[in-house]
C-alpha cells in the first residue's frame, strides 16, 4: 500500500463523495469511491439478469470486466471498457446495491481492485466507503468517520439531484438513506462502524468548505 491513505467513512448522504473529492484535490492526492465499485458490480449484475449470487457476480465482473481506471482527478468505475459513474447512479442500482455488497464474493474482489489500485498511486489516495477504516485500510494514517442528521443527509442528496420539493420529499428521502444504512451497518461481513481510532466529524450545520478544511488540515499535519 502506499505510504499514504486517508478513509473516510460514514452513511449514506453524509457527504462523503463531495468532501472525499475536494480533500484529495487539495492534497494532490487521488479519490477513489469505493461504493462506486460495488454500484458497478450491482449495475452488471442488472444488466445480465443474475441472481444474487456472489460467485457468479464476481466472475461475471472479472469477464467484461468491471475496473477500476485511473484518471488525473482519480479513479472511475468502467463496464467493459465504458465509463459508467453516472450510470450506476440510478435508482435501481441504489435500492439494489446494499444486498450486492452484502456478498462476501463480491466483497473480496472489490476489496482486492481498491487495494491494488492504492498500491499502485505515487502520491496517495483518498477513499471513501463503509468499512475502509475498518477491514480494507484498518493501518490508514488517517481516518474520518463522517455524519450528519438523517434529515440534512436527505436534504443534501435532494439537493444535489435537483430533486428537493417539500418536506414530505426529505422525510421520504431520509427513510430511503435509514433502509440502505440499516442493511449496511447490520450485515454479518464488514459492516458499516466506526473504527476505534476514527475522528468523528458531525457536519450537521456544517459548512462544505469547513468540513474540507479540518481534514485536509489532519492529513497536512500527518503527511507533510
Ligand atoms: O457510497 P455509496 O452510497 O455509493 O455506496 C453504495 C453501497 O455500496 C452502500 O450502500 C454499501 O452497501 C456498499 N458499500 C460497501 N462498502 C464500501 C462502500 C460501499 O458495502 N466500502
Amino acid at each position: 500500500m502506499p505510504a499514504r491513505v486517508v478513509a473516510i467513512d460514514g452513511p449514506a448522504g453524509s457527504g462523503k463523495s463531495s468532501t472525499a473529492r475536494a480533500v484529495a484535490d487539495a492534497l494532490d492526492f487521488a479519490h477513489l469511491d469505493s461504493g462506486a465499485l460495488y454500484r458497478a458490480f450491482t449495475l452488471a449484475a442488472i444488466d445480465h439478469d443474475l441472481p444474487l449470487d456472489g460467485e457468479r457476480i464476481a466472475a461475471l465482473a472479472g469477464a467484461l470486466p468491471v475496473r477500476l481506471d485511473r484518471t488525473p482527478a482519480g479513479y472511475r468505475p468502467e463496464i467493459a471498457g465504458v465509463d459508467v459513474s453516472e450510470a450506476v447512479r440510478s435508482p435501481a442500482v441504489t435500492a439494489r446495491v446494499s444486498a450486492v455488497a452484502a456478498l462476501p464474493a463480491v466483497r473480496r474482489v472489490v476489496n482486492a481492485m481498491v487495494r491494488a489500485a492504492a498500491a499502485e498511486h505515487p502520491r496517495g489516495v483518498v477513499i471513501e466507503g463503509r468499512d475502509i477504516g475498518t477491514v480494507v485500510f484498518a493501518d490508514a494514517g488517517l481516518k474520518i468517520f463522517l455524519t450528519a442528521s438523517p434529515e440534512e443527509r436527505a436534504r443534501r442528496r435532494l439537493l444535489q439531484e435537483n430533486r428537493l420539493q417539500d418536506a414530505a420529499s426529505v422525510a421520504r428521502e431520509a427513510e430511503t438513506l435509514e433502509v440502505r444504512d440499516h442493511a449496511d451497518a447490520n450485515r454479518p461481513i464488514a459492516p458499516l462502524a466506526q473504527a476505534p481510532d476514527a475522528i468523528p466529524l458531525d457536519t450537521t450545520g456544517m459548512g462544505f468548505d469547513e468540513q474540507v478544511r479540518r481534514i485536509v488540515e489532519l492529513a497536512r499535519k500527518l503527511f507533510p
